[in-house]
């Protein structure tokens, strides 16, 4: 049986990009008589608005998807990424990092060379060295820090590894696809405000909630050779992963929150109806 789900997070309102995700996700769930399942994905609180996780339920509704109740909300499931952490840290895994923003930009700008990820200069290690005693001192005098994945570590743990991609749209990459677990370096699994990080959560939350394909836009392609490494060393089962394309504005950009006229809710208000919006982001001509 395949197991989907739509997995938005709440900082603002859903535009027509997510609700070419949500419809994805649910038609390639029910036309298989599959399980669609909803994921409000709302660690970080300094960002996420009640209204808006309330608006993701109607604005879903009103497309006319139902998915298997309850949704899952992240905000509410701390401990079981504490879980996730300790057996990282139990394998030798996890360093605590307690470098700020700017002294991260200020160590990528000394390196002769920056290895650079997906989303630009990737971490440069700074605190993957520090000896133990010294980063229970500073623990120890409260300084705040994230915890990085020492990812070269996990690596070697796991052995090369590859997921299964049934979509593929931006590297045109279908089939196995092997995974480069350096490509974004010592990623963050718990920030320094809140004890998970989106990697974390997701891969936890996907094994948590059974999803056997995970469906959503080629922008998170390359978050898959991460979060296929997290699965492998959490010891959690490998779901099937198909990138689609992204909706696109009139000038070729992806949408973002910030383009209010595309909102579902804005759009409903001017009139457009669920059947229009299906029509307009499936039409194949458009994007
Ligand atoms: N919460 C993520 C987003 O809104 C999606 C996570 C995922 O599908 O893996 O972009």
């Amino acid at each position: 049986m395949i197991v989907t789900r739509f997995a938005p997070s709440p900082t603002g309102y859903l535009h027509l990009g997510h609700a070419y995700a949500a419809i994805t996700a649910h038609d390639t769930a029910r036309e298989s008589g599959g399980c669609f399942l909803l994921r409000i994905e709302d660690i970080d609180a300094s960002r996420c608005r009640p209204e808006f996780a309330r608006a993701i339920h109607e604005d879903l509704a009103w497309l006319g998807l139902e998915w298997t109740e309850p949704a899952l909300r992240q905000s509410e499931r701390f401990e079981a990424y504490r879980s996730a952490l300790s057996r990282l840290q139990d394998q030798g895994l996890l360093y605590p990092c307690f470098c700020t923003r700017a002294e991260i930009a200020y160590e990528i700008a000394r390196a002769a060379e920056a290895p650079h990820g997906p989303e630009g200069p990737v971490y440069p290690g700074t605190c993957r060295n520090l000896n133990d005693g010294e980063g229970k001192r500073r623990i120890g005098a409260g300084a705040p820090f994230a915890m990085r994945l020492d990812v070269q570590r996990a690596s070697a743990t796991a052995g090369q590894l590859s997921f299964q991609e049934l979509g593929g749209a931006p590297v045109g990459e279908v089939g196995h696809v092997a995974v480069h677990p350096l490509l974004f370096g010592d990623i963050v699994v718990a920030r320094k405000e809140t004890p998970a990080s989106y990697h974390l959560s997701v891969v936890v939350d996907d094994a948590f909630q059974g999803v056997t394909r995970v469906t959503r836009g080629n922008d998170l392609f390359s978050a898959t050779h991460v979060q296929r490494l997290l699965q492998a060393v959490l010891g959690l089962p490998e779901p099937e992963y198909a990138h689609h394309r992204l909706v696109l504005d009139s000038n070729g950009k992806k949408l973002s929150k910030r383009d209010r006229a595309l909102t579902l809710r804005s759009l409903r208000e001017s009139g457009v109806t669920p059947q229009e919006i299906r029509e307009r982001i499936l039409a194949p001509s458009r994007n």
